[in-house]
């Protein structure tokens, strides 16, 4: 670890230290997963320009578009797992230093790694919901309904694109067949999650400041705070004089707020917290005395 670095996450042990501290954190935690930083919840599986809320309301075969993009791309975001630092954010709620975390991911993988008390600002992949009648479903039984639907049209297409992240033609396209909600027939089966040009429901976003407010430091992981979505956290935390930590390769649009920053691989600084700030047994075990090596001498207490 660069010798700065090593310094800077030292000085953050002894912050995290006093406990209460909620994390804030974007699309860089889940990089280290193979998951691709598309900054927006809604480019997730799709590599080209992200749909836009109005587009994929208004228009039936846009959604056609998204959906049997979505329908490959799910097989790739199904395999993914989370990664050292959403391990090392679990171990810091198991140590009582992180109370909460606001993620602007939507891919699930702060719970896999083992975290609770997570607020998705920005939905869940792993969620569908009707906009018709408010239905809402889980990702995977739409997946097993889609492919019943369309035989073959994964194995074909994945086929013609070996990284499942595609580009697919307009035949392709006319050939995916979506399905209808199961619960009224609609076609505006939509992914739970906020898209461009969409606002985060305003009682999410109340909870999200109400937890920030409690917080004794804000640490945000991984988040360039781009969008407003989540840089409004970072600027409340500091009008009431709460101490903002960013952990993030390269600059952030929050950093004139941070009473420190740390440019490192959260891979490697994440872990290094739960190292430092590891709380030693209670009951210290007494030295062992062990005979020389190779004497085969018994190990005596
Ligand atoms: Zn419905």
């Amino acid at each position: 670890m660069h010798e700065g670095t090593a310094e800077s996450c030292a000085g953050l042990a002894g912050l995290l230290a006093g406990g209460d501290v909620v994390v804030l954190s974007g699309a860089g935690l889940s990089t280290e997963s193979g998951i691709p930083d598309y900054r927006g919840p809604s480019g997730a599986l799709v590599r080209t320009s992200p749909m836009t809320y109005q587009t994929f309301t208004g228009d039936p075969l846009a959604r056609r578009r998204y959906w049997a993009r979505s329908f490959l791309g799910w097989r790739r975001m199904a395999q993914t797992r989370p990664n050292a630092g959403h391990r090392a954010v679990a171990q810091l709620q198991r140590q009582g230093l992180v109370t909460g975390v606001v993620t602007q991911n939507v891919d699930g993988l702060h719970q896999a790694g083992g975290a609770d008390r997570v607020v998705e600002l920005h939905g869940s992949l792993a969620k569908v919901i009707c906009l018709g009648c408010g239905d809402l479903t889980s990702r995977t039984e739409l997946d097993r309904r889609m492919a019943w639907a369309n035989p073959r049209f994964d194995a074909r297409v994945t086929a013609l694109n070996p990284d499942g992240d595609v580009d697919l033609s307009d035949e392709e396209i006319d050939r995916f067949r979506m399905v209808e909600c199961s619960a009224c027939a609609g076609d505006t089966l939509k992914p739970d999650v906020v898209f461009f040009g969409e606002t985060v429901p305003a009682d999410r976003v109340q909870q999200c400041f109400a937890m920030v407010e409690k917080a004794r430091l804000l640490l945000v992981l991984g988040s360039s705070l781009t969008v407003m979505s989540g840089r409004r956290f970072v600027i409340r935390a500091a009008k009431l004089g709460i101490p903002v930590v960013i952990v993030n390769q390269g600059p952030t649009r929050g950093d004139t707020y941070a009473a420190l920053s740390i440019d490192a691989p959260l891979g490697v600084v994440l872990p290094e917290l739960v190292r430092l700030t590891a709380v030693p047994p209670a009951v210290a075990v007494p030295p062992v005395a062990v005979g020389p090596v190779g004497a085969g001498s018994p190990v005596t207490a």
